[in-house]
């Protein structure tokens, strides 16, 4: 491995390994299971799991799932499917911290019977009223004196059910005057009559965020807290709740930037809306970048561990160029996939001169870069596809593919030459004609003469028939991600659809999620959703140029 220097986070690793405050260290993943997700959370989830990996130590998957409105079991399993398809091996260390409800009231009661938290009966606004502002401080609730007594009464009297939705909470008490507000006695606990998705009607009160948190790592034993860079004005918060809960090994939170993509959809309110407004074909949608519409597209696991390492750890929020991840992904297949023929938008050729009713096996190598891949073989014949745009009647300087009378390679094959062409009475090109040499089998000509074009071919006679889905980017952000009224600026042309694709032979039993190199036209990955034995479908994942350099 190449020496690069560690990011702040392994720094911050290294030395409280280095002064023993942790023996080993323990990192998690805290979905909350409220949606799918997304290649920001590959992040999160690869850098977790691979420090734990690097230092030897332990990754937990948890289920954040301390809030009932918007948990759902179908994210619950769509995440742990994301997750194990990205390698972040939890091994037995999955936790729900809904299992931890009897802990938190445990807590709460701790902090109450230390006079650090009381029941407060001011309404929701009253309470943001009271808060203050950045420039003022705020005012201490009227039932901020309560007694332990009444608090501790209060509180089992909230658990219980006797207080509706809102009208009672359990506040920490720490300093109304702090000038960061989220220490101005932040409400712990509410009360809301909610079914949860683990505990049923067991609880009608709920632990906030910022208390539940450092909980759930602290039983967990998790040492390393990592989170995403809005939670660093909650640090001191979690430090109090640590600290006055009197943990023996306190967890520490550390943040870092969250990743943004360019050209791509990543708000979870604006992809539930494509969804529910049918732009999208749900949440797998090629064009997204959630883990399963990336996966769907035929991104590789590898491809996004490479990506996500690229874009580094850091303080500073940034986007980056959604060409970096094709990047990766072109990379990743380059050596590992077949290279194949497939016309996309085909055009007969008609081999004159080759034997009527005669059809040869050709070998073609399977990589010419990775001899590994081995070889196959190929049909070939008087009739094949070639693509409508390697043929031109009348060619511009430097067009090197077919026209009449040029003398181009057909890849894997024969030297073939343009000797005519036909056209119905609109004058567009039904079929072009050519003469082969017999003697070029191969590609190369005895004779050592050169063509200076080769072009990719399918038998017309043997061969499966396939659509191709092409994409472009959802969002065209040089023309602005929103229109005037808000909603999001859409390309009109983020996805095409071509029903009639010649694909080789060799693709005939190509299955969900398996992909291949198209030469010249890119990579394709079989679609998990609409393709079919006899009716393949294939999502073009990337094509084979780009602009990106690294
Ligand atoms: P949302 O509020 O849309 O649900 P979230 O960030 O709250 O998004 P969680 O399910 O709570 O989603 O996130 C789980 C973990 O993933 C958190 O630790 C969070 O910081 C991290 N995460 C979320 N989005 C990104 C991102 N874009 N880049 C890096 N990490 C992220
Ligand atoms: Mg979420
Ligand atoms: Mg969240």
């Amino acid at each position: 491995k190449e020496v690069v220097s560690k990011n702040f986070i392994e720094q911050i690793i290294e030395k409280d390994l280095a002064e023993g405050k942790y023996e080993t260290i323990c990192t998690r993943f805290p979905p909350e299971p409220n949606g799918y997700l997304h290649i920001g959370h590959a992040k999160s989830i690869l850098l977790n799991y691979g420090l734990s990996q690097e230092y030897n130590g332990k990754f937990n998957l948890r289920f954040d799932d301390t809030n009932p409105t918007k948990e759902k079991i179908e994210f619950v399993e769509s995440i742990q499917a994301d997750v194990k398809w990205l390698g972040a091996d939890w091994e037995d260390r999955l936790f729900f911290a809904s299992n931890y409800f009897d802990q938190m009231y445990e807590a709460a009661i701790k902090l109450i019977k230390k006079g650090k938290a009381f029941v407060c009966d001011l309404t929701a606004e009253q309470i943001r009223e009271y808060r203050g502002t950045l420039t003022e401080p705020g005012k201490n609730s009227p039932y901020r004196d309560r007694s332990v007594e009444e608090n501790l009464d209060l509180f089992e009297r909230m658990k219980n059910g006797e207080f509706e939705d809102g009208t009672k909470v359990l506040r920490a008490k720490i300093d109304m005057a702090s000038p960061n507000i989220n220490m101005r006695d932040p409400v712990i606990y509410r009360v809301a009559h909610m079914t949860h998705h683990n505990t049923g009607d067991k609880w009608c009160i709920y632990p906030m965020y910022d208390f539940a948190h450092p909980i759930e790592d602290a039983i967990e034993g998790v040492t390393h807290s990592i989170c995403t860079l809005e939670f660093e004005d909650h640090r001191p918060l979690y430090d109090w709740v640590v600290r006055e809960l009197e943990y023996q090994y306190p967890p520490k939170q550390i943040e870092f930037a969250k990743l943004y993509l360019t050209n791509v959809v990543t708000g979870k309110r604006y992809i539930k809306r494509l969804v529910e407004e049918g732009i999208v074909d749900g949440w797998d949608d090629p064009r997204l970048v959630s883990i399963a519409a990336l996966r769907r597209r035929g991104f590789t696991p590898e491809s996004i561990k490479m990506f996500v390492e690229l874009c580094g750890v850091s303080k500073a929020n940034s986007s980056v160029d959604y060409a970096m991840l094709e990047y990766c992904i072109r990379e990743d297949l380059k050596l590992k996939r077949s290279r194949v023929m497939a016309i996309l938008d085909p055009v007969k050729l008609i081999i004159d001169n080759y034997p009527e009713g005669q059809i040869e096996e050709l070998e073609a190598p399977n990589n010419m870069e990775n001899e590994t891949l081995g070889t196959r073989k190929v049909p070939f014949g008087k009739e094949l596809y070639i693509e409508r745009e390697d043929f031109m009647v009348e060619p511009p300087k430097k067009y090197k593919r077919l026209y009449p009378g040029n003398e181009v390679r057909l890849m894997n094959a024969y030297f073939v030459t343009c000797v005519g062409y036909d056209t119905d009475e609109d004058g567009n090109v039904t079929a072009v004609h050519c003469t082969y040499d017999p003697a070029s089998k191969g590609g190369n000509s005895p004779d050592g003469r050169k063509v200076k074009g080769t072009i990719h071919w399918v038998s017309a006679q043997d061969n499966v028939q396939a659509e191709v889905r092409l994409y472009e980017n959802i969002i065209d952000e040089e023309k602005g991600v929103y229109n005037e009224d808000g909603s999001l600026n859409l390309n009109p042309n983020s996805l095409t659809v071509l029903k009639n694709c010649y694909v080789e032979k060799s693709l005939k039993d190509a299955k969900a999620y398996d992909s291949f190199q198209f030469v010249r036209n890119g990579f394709f990955c079989v679609d998990a959703k609409d393709s079919k034995e006899g009716a393949l479908v294939f999502n073009r994942i990337v094509s084979l140029k780009s602009s990106f350099k690294l």
